[in-house]
């Protein structure tokens, strides 16, 4: 199996609440069975990133985001799908290009964390559903 194909293994986690087994996609960059809302948080805008568990409906999030993250985000994916692309073209991939990449996910990946650490306990106003909730992360 190649790398990237490993990378796009689904993930399988296991709900908080109903211990209920399920695959969400686990590619670091697209999160494609997850799904992203904005919240305002004292005129802030932040970016949840959730899943909700197939069988109780019970919602984890997972990740954060401001537009300075997701801005990154972008130019982190950006970079990883070129050299993705000139790995599986047998293409030799420079050394600064590698570092670069690294150093940026790395940025991101402190960024999030930081982020997390911010509003983690927080009380968060869903305008949906018009409730509260105190932010909690299932990571
Ligand atoms: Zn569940």
């Amino acid at each position: 199996m190649s790398k990237i194909n490993q990378e796009r293994k689904p993930l399988i986690v296991e709900c908080e609440d109903c211990k209920q087994e399920f695959e969400i996609a686990s590619d670091e960059v697209m999160h494609s069975a997850t799904c992203k809302k904005e919240f305002n948080v004292n005129g802030q805008s932040i970016f949840l990133t959730y899943y909700d568990c197939p069988s109780c409906g019970r919602r984890h999030y997972v990740q954060i985001d401001d537009k300075a993250s997701l801005n990154k985000s972008k130019e982190v994916s950006r970079q990883f799908a070129k050299l993705s692309a000139a790995k599986r073209k047998g293409k030799e991939i420079p050394q600064k290009q590698s570092v670069k990449f690294k150093k940026a996910r790395q940025y991101l990946a402190d960024y999030r964390m930081n982020l997390m650490k911010q509003y983690a306990g927080r009380l968060i106003h869903d305008n949906e559903t018009n409730s509260d909730f105190v932010l909690r992360f299932s990571v």
